[in-house]
């Protein structure tokens, strides 16, 4: 038992949390939670909704019972209360069976008109070796909406034209089959819609929409499902509901299912569908959508230069389009034609990775110390403390990323560290990045803060 007031170790905690996680992470889920009660036996907590819940107890649990009182089975003995205003209702799953119609006259958000980009077609995605089945299996399900594939599980890399491919699949249904309706969402939205339907509590209506009124559910980046049980719940019970009335449902996802870290209930309904993996473009295949982005743009790239861009940017087709972005904007500019002196001088960043020799470690250990709020010498120094130790980590990942320079320099560099340290820690730092999702947003934000 413990001798102080939970109340008091419960400001403990959130300090030490405080330290854990990001300033965004804190205000957004920990901030809003409040002490209802407590006692030496237990805590009262009022989250707003059940996600904080779940966040706080799939994240923090070791903490709780570090800081808070357990029960007889080790558990962080908690009482949560849900708090939705004006009526205080105690803990209920959101995730029920199907509801029955609510009566709908006005909008809920993320129901409105269909957006596809109107450039992700059919006719403008070129076909090669490696996307050829899944270009055609993606075709089928657009001519027989949930007749043969279903659901159709498209995978690959991020830039390998997945949510071109559906978006293709829902303007061709828009345009040849005008009765069915059709839902493209991605899986961010998704999730934000459920939140912002459980706050003004029209969970039933979004619930009722999309299990009953879409004949087809285009969900873009499932892969943003992982570790987010609540909605992944939820999204299964959608496409059980959908299949079994015969809906058509397309999903994309930068890794096969089976690699996600989500719940074998989930993994068994996707184990009926058909998977299609896009792979990097070969050569030719490069070349060919180097052209059909040129032609959107009204440009034409000579065929030796867009061999010479192929040649260098191999795997992520949105760098493609960016060169051809680019080119287009710096002929324009220069009033030059496009030759490949023109393109290396354009391009040089691009093809040759020049950014990565502009960065420092310096600009690194800044960027990585204002996010986490600790000192740049601390960084530099051999501190154990959590709270610097995974900065730190992340600082020498990025480093080793970002910076062309031997392990050893940047040992010196990070206050005379060995280049088996920088080595462990960018190891370390790729491995949890695979699970952990906060850890990955964090350390994209650092990045690009570091590009700025
Ligand atoms: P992903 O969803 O896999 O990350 P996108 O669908 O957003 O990738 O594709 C990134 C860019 O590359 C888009 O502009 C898309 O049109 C283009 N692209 C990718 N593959 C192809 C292809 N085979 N043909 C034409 N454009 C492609
Ligand atoms: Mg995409």
């Amino acid at each position: 038992m413990l001798a102080c007031n939970s109340r008091e170790t419960w400001t403990d905690f959130l300090q030490f949390v405080k330290t854990k996680c990001s300033v965004t992470a804190f205000g957004n889920w920990l901030a809003p939670i409040r002490v209802v009660e407590a006692t030496d036996e237990e805590i009262t907590l009022e989250v707003p909704n059940i996600f904080v819940q779940e966040y706080l107890l799939s994240n923090y649990k070791k903490e709780l019972c570090a800081f808070l009182p357990v029960d007889r089975f080790g558990e962080p003995s908690i009482k949560f209360i849900i708090a939705p205003p004006p009526v205080r209702k105690t803990t209920t799953p959101i995730i029920t069976q199907p509801v029955a119609p609510v009566i709908q006259n006005d909008k809920t958000p993320g129901y409105s008109d269909l957006k596809l980009n109107n450039q992700y077609r059919f006719e403008s995605f070129i076909e090669g070796p490696t996307n050829q089945f899944v270009k055609s299996a993606a075709m089928a399900v657009a001519e027989q909406p949930g007749q043969i594939y279903n659901p159709l599980i498209i995978y690959g890399d991020v830039g390998r034209g997945k949510t071109h491919l559906l978006h293709s699949i829902g303007h061709h249904i828009r345009e040849n089959n005008k009765k069915l309706r059709v839902q493209c969402i991605t899986t961010e939205a998704f999730i934000n819609d459920l939140v912002d339907c459980l706050r003004n509590k029209s969970i039933d209506k979004m619930k009722y929409f999309y299990r009953k009124e879409i004949d087809v559910l285009l969900f873009d980046d499932f892969q943003f499902l992982q570790f987010r049980r609540n909605f992944e719940e939820e999204f299964v019970y959608t496409i059980e509901c959908l299949k079994n009335k015969g809906a058509q449902v397309v999903i994309t996802s930068d890794k096969p299912p089976s690699l996600l870290k989500l719940s074998e209930r989930m993994i068994g309904k996707m184990t009926g569908g058909i998977f299609g993996h896009i792979g990097e473009p070969d050569l030719e295949t490069r070349v060919a959508i180097l052209h059909e982005k040129a032609r959107q743009k009204g440009m034409q790239i000579p065929n030796e230069v867009a061999f010479y861009i192929a040649e260098h940017i191999h795997s992520n087709v949105r760098q493609l389009e960016g060169a051809v972005n680019r080119l287009s904007a710096y002929s324009r500019l220069m009033n030059l034609n496009i030759t490949e002196e023109l393109v290396s001088k354009a391009l040089k960043e691009m093809l040759h990775h020049a950014p990565q020799e502009k960065v420092s470690v310096e600009q690194i250990l800044k960027c990585v110390a204002s996010a986490f709020q600790v000192k740049v010498s601390d960084l530099r120094g051999s501190t154990r403390t959590k709270n610097i130790v995974l900065p730190r980590q992340i600082a020498m990942y990025l480093a080793v990323e970002m910076i062309n320079e031997s392990l050893n320099m940047l040992g010196i560099s990070f206050g005379g560290k060995t280049h088996s340290t920088i080595l462990h820690a960018k190891k370390t730092i790729a491995e949890k990045m695979k699970t952990d999702t906060e850890l990955y947003r964090q350390v994209g934000a650092i990045r690009q803060n570091i590009h700025i």
